[in-house]
């Protein structure tokens, strides 16, 4: 049995091309066993093209792949031990679901008899125990996607590699899904690499995120690593909401916004960029606060949330700032409300600020 903290999973220095272009540049992963990891990325980063070298459908030009000890970097697909999920179900419509689900035990050899009871077991597990006469066509796009996921599991691969999986569903389906998907890949403890452009996907599922961009892993790390200490501008920008203000430096830790002055606890490292907060962080009061990292703020836009607002402020002294912060009903229904005040106090906490050149 692998060690749970060492990689089972481990991609190291992978390059691939496409003509002149570099679909990715020394990219390096390792996922430990029974662990899902999210890849996660704009349009064209190449996730699916890291997935894809990793189930040897597309050939890396350097580096190599190694699952559970055994360098499979230049094994036949068949020969890698996975199962793999597609955005679309590609089922056979022709076949039934115990057919299809069946389909990815043929290459096997299984007696009849074990393939029936392997069947009904995928059904079970994915929650279709009843539908295995049943044909795709019959079948909704999230139960299709189940049977898919069946026929995925039924040969008991080692690795589960996920393409998007849930993107061709609609918004209610594919939550619903997440979180089987999840307590499903927690109860088989199978080690899982899944490809997503939802950032918030990534964070409901994964044990940690690695956030492609232009062909390398920007950062890899746990939800909450990326959200609280994004590594740049671009991850702090695509995992979770961000404010952002042009800033200049002061001292070590004063920065110059607009004509305010604001105090920050990591120490400044340029001499100009832009100060990163969190909509949740920054708080709203109706009385000026004892902080000297306050200012007064006009209130721009809201939004009513049902458990709060979120409110679009602009912040005394920064011409043409648009602050975003999340605030209780209450604060909100005083600014929003028949007898709206209009003007509230900002403070941007100093440890919740961040820098970026
Ligand atoms: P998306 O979320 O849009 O699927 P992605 O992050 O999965 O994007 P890839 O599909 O891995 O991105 O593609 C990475 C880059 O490589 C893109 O610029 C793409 O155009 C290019 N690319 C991918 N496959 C090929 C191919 N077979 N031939 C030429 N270029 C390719």
């Amino acid at each position: 049995m692998p060690q749970p903290d060492t990689a089972f999973l481990s991609v190291q220095n992978l390059v691939k091309r496409f003509g002149s272009h570099t679909a990715l540049s020394d990219v390096s992963l390792d996922i430990r066993a029974g662990e899902l990891v999210c890849l996660l990325g704009p349009s064209g980063c190449g996730k699916t093209t890291l997935l894809r070298a990793i189930a040897g459908l597309e050939r890396q030009d350097s580096g190599t792949i190694v699952l559970s000890g055994r360098d499979i970097s230049h094994a036949e697909p068949q020969e890698r031990d996975y199962g793999i999920l597609f955005q679309s179900y590609a089922l056979f419509p022709n076949l039934t679901v115990a057919q299809n689900v069946a389909y990815g035990l043929s290459g096997k050899r299984a007696h009849r008899k074990h393939v029936a009871n392997r069947v009904e077991e995928m059904l079970t597990l994915v929650g279709l125990a009843g539908a295995s006469e049943k044909y795709p066509g019959q079948l909704s796009g999230g139960q299709q996607q189940r049977v898919a996921l069946a026929r995925a599991l039924a040969p008991s691969p080692s690795l589960l590699l996920l393409d998007e999986p849930m993107s061709a569903l609609d918004a209610r389906v594919r939550e619903h899904l997440r979180i089987e998907l999840r307590a499903l890949q927690k109860r088989l403890s199978i080690t899982t690499l899944m490809v997503t452009h939802d950032q918030e996907e990534a964070m409901v599922m994964a044990d940690r995120i690695a956030v492609m961009n232009g062909g390398i892993i920007e950062q890899y790390g746990t939800p909450r690593e990326l959200y609280r200490q994004p590594g740049s501008a671009f991850i702090a920008d695509f995992v979770g909401e961000a404010n952002w203000l042009p800033f200049e430096r002061i001292d070590t830790h004063r920065a110059r916004v607009g004509r305010q002055e604001l105090g920050v606890d990591a120490p400044l490292g340029t001499q100009a960029g832009k100060l990163f907060v969190r909509p949740e962080a920054v708080r709203v009061s109706m009385t000026r606060p004892e902080e000297p990292n306050s200012m007064l703020a006009d209130v721009l836009d809201g939004v009513f949330l049902g458990r709060g607002y979120r409110l679009a402020l602009r912040l005394e002294g920064v011409p043409g700032s648009t602050v975003h912060s999340i605030v209780s009903p209450e604060i909100g229904d005083a600014l929003l409300g028949p007898h709206a005040a209009g003007r509230c106090w900002v403070e941007l906490p100093r440890h919740a600020i961040r820098t970026y050149a």
